[in-house]
């Protein structure tokens, strides 16, 4: 039996290590279990940028039926959350920028980058007395199923305390999962992230009873280069090409397959259905020098198509359309006839202006495809975190399958389940605001269970 602890955190990446941090300035003794050999999970490999919907109204534009209570929460979280990371000694800046995103947002940059902050977080929580073991993962709870959480179970270990806070960063890292609940072409997916998060809490929770709440079929993610192109987290950032609401994504019969304006955050969901779960981006050089030029952020010089081709990944450039169409049959299989169908319906779509007549709609963003070369880039959907999980309320307390609090289980970040409903309004917001809300309900928790 390793030592007992008021709070006993599972995870150490922004929603465990504010969890951790808020729980213990309330008083409460806390440990944080965290499976991989460091800190700071895919946080610390994170863009840094902290931002969330800028109030509900917006929010509600990008979540369709969500939750108004845990959208409520987790904005009005973000908001002190932003002044508790000041004080904790993290630095950050407020930005103003672009929005390539289709609703307001608030934003703020970690500086000077995303994993200084997380070991800022870590210090002080060490400072303040708790305690952080690594390489230590969690495997189960202790209690549960109409009893209250009393602890949980490590590999070599059972660990005893009053409240528990799940912050494994979802299940997208589980095969088995994935393919569950995404299908059999889920293989194909590429974990944009740490590869640790693979349903710890999620499955520990279901164990000790808690409710399953999607939507299970999305998730946080963005189009990767497929391989051979060499991804991870050096270089997840320099190479996606989230331009894409711009151009033409086809599957591999040579037909479009969602609206591609609504971003590829969300049209990653239809593609994990597709074909080898492949998707053709298809564009040309006016697009290459304007909206793939907008994405170029963390620096100017950041042009998406030269880092696609220096990880190794397949552009085909071609000075007119049809030899992209001829090079794509020879290279990839993409029917001639279908792709040449595509294109000819799609030019008549931006040549009237509207995207409703195309057999699958799109809501905006049509430019022809007129200026050569004309390049073709094959990609995957890359998995950030995952949607559905288990059920929380907007106090961060996971809920049995009656909607009841499981008594002492508390979740942080993306072990929270069906906050979002289709589209992303923020990860490291998520973590930082149900953070503080799951370490502030834990330590009381556990205060008053004394
Ligand atoms: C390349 C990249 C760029 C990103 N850029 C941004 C950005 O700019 N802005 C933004 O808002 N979001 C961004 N994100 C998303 C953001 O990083 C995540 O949404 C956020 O980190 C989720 O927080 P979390 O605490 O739930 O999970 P994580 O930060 O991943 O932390 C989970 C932790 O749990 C640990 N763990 C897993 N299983 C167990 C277990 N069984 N027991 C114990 N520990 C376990 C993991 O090792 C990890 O340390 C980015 C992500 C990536 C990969």
């Amino acid at each position: 039996m390793a030592d007992h602890y008021d709070v006993i955190v599972a995870g150490a990446g922004i929603g465990g290590l504010c969890a951790a941090l808020r729980a213990r300035e309330n008083g409460a003794s806390v440990a944080i279990l965290e499976k991989a050999d460091k800190i700071g999970g895919s946080a610390a490999a994170s863009g840094g940028t902290i931002w969330c919907a800028s109030n509900t109204d917006e929010w509600l534009k990008v979540q369709p039926h969500g939750d108004m209570a845990l959208g409520a929460a987790l904005i009005d979280y973000f908001h002190t959350g932003i002044d508790w990371l000041s004080k904790q000694g993290v630095s950050l800046q407020a930005r103003k920028e672009p929005n390539p995103y289709k609703f307001q947002r608030t934003i703020y940059q970690l500086l000077p980058d995303a994993r200084t902050a997380m070991e800022t977080l870590s210090d002080r929580f060490q400072a303040r007395g708790g305690r952080i073991f690594t390489n230590t993962d969690l495997r189960g709870l202790l209690g549960g199923r109409g009893e209250p959480i009393s602890g949980v179970q490590t590999a070599h270990s059972e660990w005893t305390s009053r409240a528990v806070i799940l912050s494994t960063g979802g299940f997208q890292g589980n095969p088995n999962l994935r393919a569950r609940y995404f299908g059999t072409q889920s293989d194909h997916m590429i974990v944009r992230g740490v590869p640790q998060n693979t349903g710890g809490g999620f499955q520990s929770a279901l164990a000790a009873g808690a409710q399953p709440v999607g939507p299970f079929n999305r998730f946080y993610g963005h189009l990767l280069p497929a391989p051979p192109a060499q991804v991870g987290l050096h270089n997840f950032l320099k190479v996606k090409p989230d331009f894409s609401e711009y151009a033409v994504l086809i599957n591999l019969n040579g037909e479009r397959f969602d609206d591609e304006y609504l971003g590829d955050e969300v049209t990653c969901h239809t593609l994990v259905q597709q074909r080898r779960a492949t998707a053709i981006l298809v564009f040309d050089q006016h697009i290459r020098d304007n909206q793939a030029a907008l994405s170029q952020w963390p620096a100017p010089d950041n042009d998406r198509v030269t880092n696609i081709r220096e990880a190794g990944g397949e552009v085909i450039e071609t000075p007119s359309l049809s030899e992209l169409a001829r090079t794509m049959t020879n290279r990839w299989h993409i029917p001639t006839h279908a792709f040449e169908k595509t294109m000819t319906e799609y030019a008549a779509a931006c040549a009237s202006g509207n995207g409703q007549t195309l057999s699958v709609p799109k809501s905006g963003g049509l430019i022809p495809l007129d200026t050569p070369p004309y390049y073709a880039i094959r990609t995957v959907p890359g998995i950030t975190f995952t949607y559905g999980g288990a059920k929380v309320n907007a106090n961060a307390q996971v809920l049995d399958k009656t909607d009841r609090p499981i008594p002492g289980l508390f979740a942080a970040g993306a072990d929270c389940g069906g906050i979002y409903t289709r589209g992303y309004t923020g990860g490291l917001s998520m973590g930082l605001a149900y953070g503080l809300i799951a370490g502030e309900g834990a330590a009381q928790y556990a205060r008053l269970s004394d």
